[in-house]
């Protein structure tokens, strides 16, 4: 269901065109109380109807959002001016987040027996995560159904209600996907969509919500956060990133070149996830960079379907790009492909950075644009070094021709995911976690983590007989103590080897 208390309206543009795509209702903070009112008696219903009723119903969301999948893509494409195919990819793998989340949630999060343990054998120990009630999610625009649904899918499932505040450059893909939800699941306003300006988002933090799922800028998410301390609501805070990517000694290095270049350059280098910082091992590096800077030369961004990416989709952002650019090469940066000129508003043309110095603005802070930095290293423990210099730490991507080698350092990586040979393989996969640490967040999206971010945990034990001897009770006897410690010893005192 979406909200239509209107006061004010704002337009969504096309960020290639500049033309109004629509218009939405701003809604303050009383629309976004009423919202969440309303939710907090849907979610009471949703949660009545148990795991398998709900997993019929999600999948039917799933089902009618497949089906109006050219819609969707269709609309992302306008409002954040990306390529069709990259916002039906986008769509795509938020449909497979849904269904993993719907058929997996029971099994996750259903009751189950955990052993007691010695000293509580007489107990049956029940565990199950409920769900927490109301969740307040709030989107970015980079990935507008994509990113959302990895806590609304995850949300929903677990047995929450929902009400999505998506970002003010894509309202009408929130404002979409709550009216498919509709479709599948008339009955009740268990997602809704409130749309709005950053105040909005900020009536959503603040209304005492069960828990809040944001996603979007480190700096947001610290407004966020203090908002949410008001009524001790928790949150799990998807944020930003300066991702890294290794190239060692004996990686296929046509194979790099490709991943590292759409993982830096798609979607305009508008991803979290997206490579900034490249760190090649010497005796590859010459070679890995001509490759690279050969295929960067071939992109061409535009909102044409030949287009590889388009438009910066924030205005303010190209200025952030630009300044990174300039700072780079004053420090004595090359650019071995494009430079300052290659913003050309509202795109930016590939720009591939060599020899930029570390304390440079373009290594450190998060550039969201199609550049990249590539650094040559001496071997694959200065590359990790250096990957995790940073107050960031969301993903990375490692190719190299060694297993071995590469899960090792992988696990070193710092943050929440690797992928190694492929570029951020992990995003597709619904059983694994997302997200990151440090300045990149904290808490999980997807998987049987991402599930129980949104339940939890509720312990019951049964007593099923008496046992001789009862320790919590005022008729215990010095000797019952003596025989229980006797026991203790014998049992935990050993010494392991
Ligand atoms: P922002 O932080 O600008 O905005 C994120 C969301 O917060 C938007 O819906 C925004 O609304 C809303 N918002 C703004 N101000 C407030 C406030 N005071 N209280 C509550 N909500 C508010 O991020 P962007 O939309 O620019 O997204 C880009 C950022 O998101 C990048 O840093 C990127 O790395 C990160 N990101 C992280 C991902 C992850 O999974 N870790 C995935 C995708 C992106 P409005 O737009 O209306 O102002």
């Amino acid at each position: 269901m979406s909200v239509a208390t209107e006061r004010t309206t704002f337009e969504s543009l096309n960020p290639a065109t500049g033309e109004v795509v629509a218009e939405h209702p701003i809604h303050d903070e009383q629309a976004v109380r009423d919202a969440i009112e309303r939710a907090r008696k849907a979610t009471a219903w949703w949660r009545e109807l148990g795991w398998t009723e709900r997993r019929t119903r999600l999948l039917n969301f799933k089902g009618a959002l497949t089906r109006n999948l050219n819609r969707m893509a269709e609309l992302i494409h306008q409002e954040t001016g990306k390529p069709l195919q990259d916002a039906q990819l986008e769509t795509v793998m938020a449909i497979s987040h849904l269904d993993w989340a719907a058929r997996n949630a029971q099994k996750v999060l259903g009751q189950r027996t955990v052993f007691p343990g010695l000293m509580s054998i007489n107990q049956k120990c029940l565990l199950e995560y409920q769900p927490l009630g109301v969740v307040g999610v709030i989107g970015p625009w980079n990935y507008p159904i994509f990113t959302p649904m990895g806590s609304i899918g995850y949300a929903l499932a677990a047995g929450n209600a929902v009400v999505f505040k998506p970002s003010e450059f894509t309202p009408g893909v929130g404002v979409l996907l709550a009216e498919i939800f509709d479709t599948a699941v008339p009955e009740q306003p268990v997602l809704q969509t409130v749309t709005g300006l950053g105040p909005t988002g900020a009536a959503l933090a603040g209304a005492g919500t069960d828990k809040i799922a944001f996603t979007g800028s480190t700096r947001t998410a610290k407004r966020v956060m203090a908002a949410c301390a008001e009524h001790l609501t928790p949150m799990v805070a998807e944020c930003g990133g300066k991702d890294a990517f290794i190239v060692d000694a004996d990686a296929d290095l046509d194979a790099a070149a490709d991943a590292a270049l759409w993982g830096a350059m798609a979607n305009a280098g508008q991803t979290c996830i997206g490579v900034e910082r490249v760190y090649v091992v010497d005796s590859v590096y010459d070679a890995f960079l001509g490759k690279v800077s050969e295929k960067a030369r071939e992109l061409r961004p535009g909102f044409d379907r030949e287009a590889a990416y388009g438009p910066i989709t924030m205005p303010g952002q190209l200025d952030i790009i630009e300044r990174h650019i300039k700072d780079a090469l004053e420090k004595g940066g090359t650019a071995v492909v494009g430079g300052a000129d290659s913003v050309r508003r509202p795109y930016v043309e590939p720009v591939v950075l060599a020899d930029v110095p570390d304390d440079s603005a373009a290594v450190c802070e998060e550039t969201f644009g199609p550049t990249i930095t590539v650094h040559r290293v001496a071997d694959l423990d200065e590359a990790v070094r250096k990957a995790n210099d940073t107050s960031y730490g969301l993903a990375g991507t490692i190719f190299s021709g060694s297993r071995a080698r590469a899960v090792e350092a992988a696990r070193r990586l710092r943050g929440g995911m690797t992928s190694i040979n492929a570029f951020a393989a992990f995003a597709m996969v619904g059983a694994l976690p997302f997200g990151g640490v440090g300045e990149s967040g904290f808490g999980r999206i997807h998987g049987a983590d991402g599930l129980r971010e949104f339940a939890r945990s509720k312990a019951v034990t049964r007593q099923r007989f008496a046992l001789p001897t009862n320790l919590v009770s005022f008729s215990r006897t010095e000797k019952d103590m003596e025989r229980v410690l006797r026991l203790v010893a014998m049992v935990h005192a050993k010494r392991h080897k």
